[in-house]
């Protein structure tokens, strides 16, 4: 089987700009049963558009003072983890890490995880999605690149999410924003722990910790 933007995720992008939260709109050019294979998403307040081939979604730089965007070119995707094997016991510390018992939750992978992209969509059946990489399969997997520090997702729309050192600290911190409150967030060791994360456990390689619900601001009423 073979699982590429998920409709569930699809459903889920808002637009990695600047400005108050917005769904984007998605136009399917092509589906195959609840699966996105060719289409654009686009931001009714900014404009800004994605374009969507393969199943992967690559955000079109803005036309005018764009920033230069740290995706990670296809040239890079071999320091990326792009076609570099994953042994079976990186599998399951993985799966175990992330907390990915049951079969078919959505994943958001940093780029150097991505070697586990096609292992997770074959054994766990994971709706995978590798942040910050502008490449189209291995077929099962949603690459989404262009969009700098934001992760063009609602709040709360992964089971968990395994970060790295490229993101940057903006772009981790947004991410924990797109795993549900209770779900699990990884990373090296070395990474510093973003914010609205309670840490569970931490060896030499990894620490893995669970969102916390956000700090909620009560405004004063006045009497
Ligand atoms: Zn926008």
């Amino acid at each position: 089987m073979f699982l590429l933007m998920r409709l569930e995720l699809a459903e889920r992008l808002v637009c990695p700009a600047a400005h108050v939260r917005t769904p984007l709109i998605v136009i399917a050019e092509e589906t195959q049963d609840r699966e996105l294979l060719r289409g654009t998403a686009g931001c009714m307040v900014c404009m800004r558009e994605g374009r969507i081939r393969d199943g992967s979604l690559r955000f079109v730089a803005a036309q005018e003072g764009a920033a230069v965007t740290s995706t990670t070119r296809r040239d890079d995707l071999r320091g990326a983890g792009v076609g570099v094997a994953i042994d079976d016991d990186q599998l399951f510390r993985l799966v175990a890490l992330l907390g990915l018992g049951e079969a078919g939750l959505p994943v958001l992978l940093a780029p150097s995880y991505a070697a586990a992209a096609s292992p997770l969509v074959e054994r766990q059946e994971a709706m995978v999605v590798v942040f910050g990489v502008d490449a189209a399969g291995p077929r099962g997997v949603a690459y989404v690149s262009g969009c700098h520090d934001a992760v063009p997702f609602a709040d709360g729309s992964f089971h968990a999410a395994a970060l790295d050192e490229t993101m940057g600290a903006a772009a981790a911190a947004d991410a924990v924003r797109t795993v549900r409150v209770g779900g699990r967030v990884m990373a090296a060791a070395a990474m510093p722990l973003p914010p609205r994360l309670r840490e569970l456990a931490r060896d030499a390689q990894h620490w893995v910790a669970e969102v916390e619900a956000p700090a909620v601001v009560v405004p004063l009423r006045r009497a």
